[in-house]
């Protein structure tokens, strides 16, 4: 899964509103981003085989580190702890939220990836393949990103323009990256998908840490106002 990541990353700030929307956005890619520095220091393996899925050229033929469910806990409760070192004054249940965000890109991925990702190690790979069925994989990627962003944008209020209509464009513009991900042509290497993931993480955090100044929290009005 790529764009579809971010529905957790919204949906966390929604429910605790001091973590910053820019730390969800990296947290909830952080297993992507150690792959992409792993497979560009040859730790991990990925080769590009066009057509092995219907939408996604990758074979993850090694990724024991990032990818098992055993290394997805390891990062997530890792990211917990030190976001818990790092802000204490969020309390614990900001720090629990971050973990479950780290954690929720494995489940995302379980769903789209062939099998592909290990229990522990490099054995025992599971993948529920909805890669192969473009349609309903380019959906699914939408109706989380989206469904996530409403539940942001309930939760806050613009101060600015760009806070009103700015996360939707922005996410109109994650559906177009996730369109040409699918349906462009494929990466030219191994290494070329590396950066280009993440060079593409660290925009969507740069945006969103700019767009998440120009909304607030909804106030809480009093009953009768
Ligand atoms: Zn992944």
């Amino acid at each position: 899964m790529f764009v579809g990541h971010y529905g957790p990353a919204f949906a966390a700030k929604a429910a605790s509103k001091s973590i910053p929307l820019w730390v969800v956005f990296v947290a909830v890619q952080l297993v992507d981003v150690w792959w992409a520095v792993f497979v560009l220091l040859g730790i991990e393996k990925v080769r590009i085989v066009p057509g092995i899925t219907a939408t996604n050229p990758l074979d993850l033929y090694y990724m024991p580190y990032t990818h098992s469910l055993v290394g997805a806990v390891l990062w997530s409760t890792a990211a917990g702890f030190i976001y818990y070192l790092v802000r204490r004054v969020d309390g614990s249940l900001a720090a629990l939220i971050v973990g479950a965000a780290v954690f929720s890109h494995w489940v995302l991925d379980l769903l789209v990836h062939r099998p592909d990702l290990p229990l522990y190690d490099d054995t025992f790979k599971v993948g529920l393949g909805l890669w192969n069925y473009p349609v309903p994989a380019f959906l699914l990627e939408l109706a989380v990103l989206f469904g996530g962003m409403y539940l942001y944008l309930k939760a806050t209020e613009p101060v600015s323009r760009a806070g009103r209509y700015g996360m939707v464009i922005f996410g109109i513009a994650m559906a177009a990256v996730q369109w040409i991900a699918f349906f462009g042509p494929p990466p030219v290497s191994d290494k070329a998908a590396a950066i280009t993931a993440l060079v593409f993480y660290g925009v969507f955090a740069g945006v969103v840490h700019w767009l998440e100044k120009q909304r607030i929290p909804r106030a809480s009005r009093p009953l009768n106002a």
